[in-house]
């Protein structure tokens, strides 16, 4: 039995559902899905997981958060999805989706009709992201990505939508809030060729309908690390008090790196790349960042910092297509 559309339960109660959508081009998944409605009335909160199917931690953590929440203290409702890109889960695909080679997380709102992205892309966004009225959509680093815990919002612009976002990057607790500004975008290419902005994401696509949404990141490298499950438990657990949905207030801490510009530095050429840093280390403008060698082992280029910033991820995989990306250095504020 399956849902064409999200089905809550009685109140007080937690449902474990499967959701099917009505497109041919998705014919033959179905999506499991938690629906929790709280015993007292509240807002709803949407939580995505796996849009990137080998991101492990993200997924546990929905999955654990869910499950261990007590509907009967619960102000609201809760609709969970755990894993959103189905084929790359169950085809180890980082990245993309392996129905169509696409990265869903740059294909939001999506299109009614289409490639498999774009058409998953438009049933989530219809049918669970407009049901909330709060999106967290839970990442870490990819398969080959190593990463400092983060939490990015993209700006829409309108500052009753951004100022709840930002409260909730903050609040979620990890160490670096990543506030991508409405019209340059996140994703600056390196090497010369300036500034490009990426569309597409689920938090850019909720913020575009009025819902405040956070992306926070924890975990990498295809591990099921559990304290990055952990960071992501304790920060769902932060921002569901934050919001009143469950007892009690988060523990005060420090505040996070604040962030404005996300400087992304491709290879002009690929290679083997000889990382010379990690996640979490600071860069000079113009510090080392590699070197890349050809497959006889022979220097090819220096790839260094375009600008002082602290690295948000690096890609831990030696093997680095022409354009490939190699760092996401963010520049604190
Ligand atoms: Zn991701």
């Amino acid at each position: 039995m399956t849902d064409s559309q999200v089905l809550f339960p009685a109140a007080g109660h937690t449902e474990q559902r499967l959701l099917a959508f009505d497109s041919p081009t998705l014919a033959g998944y179905t999506w499991p899905y938690f629906t929790i409605s709280g015993a007292q009335d509240g807002p709803t909160v949407c939580l995505l997981a796996g849009v990137h199917g080998a991101e492990y931690p993200p997924i546990d953590a929905l999955m654990r958060f869910c499950r261990d929440l007590d509907p009967l203290t619960l102000r609201g409702r809760v609709i969970g999805v755990p894993v959103v890109n189905l084929p790359a889960f169950w085809e180890r695909t980082p990245f993309v989706c392996p129905r169509d080679g696409k990265n869903p997380n740059r294909m939001f709102p999506g299109k009614a009709i289409g490639t498999f992205s774009e058409v998953l892309a438009h049933h989530i966004t219809e049918s669970v992201i407009r049901q909330g009225d709060y999106l967290i959509d839970i990442h870490c680093g990819d398969m080959v990505e190593d990463l400092l815990p983060f939490t990015i919002i993209q700006e829409s612009g309108r500052p009753e939508v951004d100022s709840v976002a930002m409260d909730m990057a903050i609040t979620y607790g990890l160490e670096c809030v990543v506030a991508l500004p409405p019209d340059t975008g996140p994703y600056v290419v390196a090497n010369g060729s300036g500034s490009r902005p990426v569309a597409g994401t689920t938090d850019e696509a909720a913020a575009q309908l009025g819902i405040p949404a956070i992306t926070p990141e924890a975990g990498s490298i295809g591990q099921l690390q559990s304290e990055a499950v952990q960071a992501h438990l304790r920060g769902l657990q932060r921002v569901f008090q934050r919001l009143e949905m469950l007892d009690g207030t988060p523990a005060p801490q420090s505040p996070p790196m604040l962030v404005r510009e996300f400087k992304w530095v491709r290879a002009e050429r690929g290679g083997f790349f000889r990382k010379a840093i990690s996640a979490g280390d600071r860069l000079e403008a113009g510090g080392l960042i590699g070197q890349m060698v050809d497959l006889w082992g022979a220097p090819q280029a220096e790839i260094t910092s375009p600008v002082a910033g602290v690295v948000l991820f690096v890609t831990t995989s030696p093997a680095i297509l022409d354009s490939g990306l190699i760092v996401g250095i963010g520049v604190p504020a």
